[in-house]
Order: structure tokens, then sequence, then C-alpha cells
């Protein structure tokens, strides 16, 4: 009998699949690593709250590291590192590797736009002896989040003239910060009966941004004036200069450590900075691969890949044509043997809600960085749904370099779902799949993450840009 016991113990040691714990299947020494990557890490999000931001952190860490401006049709030689910045918001970074290019390209292709809210064309207002913001939230926020807690307001003002006003208020510790007024308990008895998306509607998103008057006089609107005035003092703008702002509102917190254990960062913005730093850190760290190397930093993927600075853009397709033109290759054959890693967060299982998720297919937090073979809703719908082939070399790939890596898909089948940037790589005939790292509370504005995860996603990357 115990014989028995013991050869079924063996054989499905052999033969199942179990996710693996970081912690389980490493040593210390590999979890210390894990938590001083994620030092950087964190340094990276207090710097980068929107893509602007964190296109220029990007850039100045590139800089540091020997990347140079390429602007298209310039000329590139192998052992070359350099960033296409477009229009400060989305970025490609590359380096030129000593194969021929229509060997492919490794692409990491992360977004660094997070859901917040963006302030209206005319935001300005008084009611009620408080001036305010008007907002159009920006991305899939679930609202009722972002009421009562500190935010801060990022972004640029364009002036007639074409000068650009840059504002950051409320990160510092002595700024002020700014506020969405909730509803006290008791007067919420009749809204704590709605459902929790009608209980804050979008209108409702107000931000408090004063209310001292310009002066005694009680004329109306002196409070917005004065608002406008400080304004008008500190940035130089008058009211209209609005019309051509790009102002936003995110969470006025910093990245902190989460738990007695500090195994975790709680953060603004980790969908999906926390794939764009690990991604950005691998081309930096193997920047002498033999192979071409892409990463991308795209913008507009919480709402859609719209626009010229998301991924959908043509920019993708004509950097790539202008490498190949650069190096004597046929674009097409480099993008048919070029591999993409779509790098975007996955749900990670929470026991609070075990309801949406499917506890056998469900990322678990600390158990590597997630493998994603379709992502979309109901039937697959809008996914790119990666190849058993393709999965298959990558296994081998991250295996053969002692990455810890888990399979997972996003909640339920009929709970929801979600999209990426993936299927708009796949598209160009390219071999994508997505790998991330799996969050809790995705889209709050403070999200959760194991920094084994982050460390195991940062190996993942290297391993595919050297393999
Ligand atoms: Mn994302
Ligand atoms: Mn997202």
């Amino acid at each position: 009998m115990k014989e028995e016991n013991s050869k079924a113990k063996e054989l499905s040691d052999k033969l199942f699949y179990r996710k693996k714990s970081v912690y389980e299947y490493t040593d210390s020494a590999h979890v210390e690593k894990a938590y001083d990557y994620a030092k950087g890490y964190s340094a990276f999000l207090d710097a980068a709250k929107t893509e602007r931001e964190a296109v220029r952190e990007a850039i100045r860490l590139a800089t540091e590291r020997g990347f140079v401006p390429y602007a298209l049709g310039d000329k590139v030689s192998a052992g070359g590192k350099y960033y296409y910045n477009n229009r400060g918001k989305s970025l490609y970074l590359f380096t030129v590797g000593t194969e021929p290019l229509e060997a492919g390209i490794r692409i990491s292709a992360a977004h660094i736009d997070s859901p917040r809210l963006d302030l209206k064309q005319c935001p300005l207002y008084e009611d009620g002896g408080m001036s305010f913001f008007k907002t159009h939230y920006y991305g899939g926020i679930r609202k009722y989040q972002w009421v009562a807690t500190p935010l801060a307001l990022h972004g640029v003002v364009v002036k007639k003239d074409g000068t650009v006003v840059e504002v950051c208020i409320g990160e510092d510790d002595s700024d002020p910060i700014f506020y969405i007024n909730d509803l006290l308990p008791h007067l919420g008895h009749e809204n704590d009966r709605k459902p929790i998306s009608e209980a804050i509607p979008g209108e409702k998103l107000n931000i408090l941004v004063g209310s001292r008057p310009f002066d005694d006089s009680g004329n109306k609107d002196a409070i917005k004036l004065n608002t406008m005035v400080l304004l008008n003092e500190k940035y130089g703008i008058t009211e209209d200069d609005f019309l051509s702002a790009e102002l936003s509102v995110v969470p006025a917190i910093k990245a902190r450590d989460v738990g007695f254990d500090r195994s975790m960062i709680g953060a603004y913005g980790h969908d999906d900075r926390v794939c764009a730093y690990p991604a950005l850190s691998a081309i930096f760290d193997c920047a002498d691969s033999t192979h071409t190397l892409m990463c991308v930093l795209a913008d507009k993927e919480e709402t859609g890949s719209d626009g010229n600075t998301g991924m959908k853009s043509d920019l993708f397709l004509d950097l790539i044509t202008e490498l190949s033109k650069a190096l004597g290759a046929d674009p097409a054959m480099v993008r048919a043997n070029s591999k993409c890693l779509s790098a975007d967060v996955s749900a990670a299982y929470d026991p609070n809600f075990p309801d949406v998720f499917e506890k056998r297919n469900t990322p678990l937090l600390s158990a590597g960085v997630v493998l994603t073979k379709f992502t979309g809703s109901r039937g697959k719908s809008g996914t790119n749904d990666a190849s058993a082939e393709y999965i298959g070399w990558l296994r081998r790939v991250m295996e053969d370099d002692g990455v810890v890596w888990q399979a997972g898909e996003l909640g339920k089948v009929d709970c929801g779902g979600g999209g990426t940037v993936a299927k708009f790589l796949a598209e160009h005939n390219i071999e994508t799949v997505d790998l991330g790292v799996p969050v809790i509370s995705m889209h709050a504005p403070c999200e959760v993450i194991a920094k084994v995860d982050l460390y195991e996603a940062y190996r993942a990357f290297c391993a595919f840009c050297r393999t």
C-alpha cells in the first residue's frame, strides 16, 4: 500500500501541472534580488503617473544607457541603441542586433496610460461657495473609488503662441491636493440603495479646487475668479487656455510597500507600468543581444488603442519599414519572423471576490509572470489567440532560464473580459502573446502587485530578448 502511494506521488509530480509559488521554487537570494529590483520600479511609478511623464522618464533612463534619438529615415547600425519619441506620449526603443533583420525583431509592447479623470475643455466653475473642475473619465474606472480621496493634477497647457506649460500639483508634500466630494452616510439612505455603478455618475466627478473669493465684494463668481487669478499668476494662463490643455487628475499617492513583510507594492498605475518597466529594463540590460529588440510603450490602450499615439497607429509599421530600408531587409519578411510579447497585466485571484474567478485558470499572486493565451470577452470576441506553437516555444525559452511563470486568463468566462494591444500587433503577421503581472484591484486608484511577480516578468522579458 505504502509503495503504491509513493508511486502515485511520483507519477503525479511527473504528470500533473501545478502552479508554482516563486517563494517555493527560488531561494532567499533570488527573493532579495526581486525586492531590490522593485525599488527601481517604485521610483519609476512616482516619476511617471501619466503617459507623458512615463515617456520623459523612459527617455531619461535610456539616455543614461547610451540610447540616442531616432527620426524616420535615419541610418542605423548593428550595436546601435535608439528611441523614437512619438509626440511625447508613446515611445519606441530599439537596439540593432548582429543577425540579419529578416530573422525578425523581438518586440515587447506595454502601455503607459492608466485610467484617470481628464479635465473637460471648459472645466472651471463655481457653485455653493466652492470652485470646481469638470472631468471626463479616461478608461474603465469604478467611479465610487475616486471620491473622498487625495488627488493630484498633472498635464500640459498649450497656449495660443505655442508655449507649453507643464503642470504637476499634489505630489510634493508641501503641495495642496484636490478632492471629489462624497455624500455623508447620515444623508446617504436613498443613495445607498442604488447599484454601485449608479451611485456616483460621471458628472459628479467634479474636482474641488478652491473656496476663497477674490475679494469681499460678494460679486458673482468671485471664487472662480480667485482660482483663475492664482492659475494666471502661477502659469500665465487664462480660462481659454484650457481649450488647448491636457490636464489629468490622478491619485495623489506614492508607491508604497504593502504588508508587514513588504512583499507587495500598492500604487496608482501598475496597469501597465508594472509591465512597461520590466520590458524597458530588459531592453536596457539585453542591448547586446544578437537579435534586434524593440520595446514599445504605447498610449491610449485604456480607451481602445486608437489615435496617433495608440498601438493601432501606422507609426509602428512605418518604423519597421524604415528600419528594414536602412538595413536592406524586406519589411514583410521582418514582420513574418518577428515575435512579440504583449506586455500587459492580468487580474490576480482575489479571495474577497471568489465568484468572478475560475480558480483553475486564474493567475495567483506570487506565482510568477502570467502567460495569457487569449483575452477578449464572451466567445473570445476581440482576441488574439496565440498559437500553441508560439506558446510552446516561449515555455521553453522561459523554463530554460528558470523563469517562474503561470498560465492564466481574466476571470470567469461570462463575467466580463478585456483586451490588450496584442491583437493590433498580431494583425501585422507577428507572433504575439500576452505576458504580464497579476494585479489585485486593477484600475483602482491604488492597485497592488507582488514584487516577485514583477521580477519574474523582468526575467521573462530578458529570456525573450536573448534566446
Ligand atoms: Mn493594461
Ligand atoms: Mn487596463
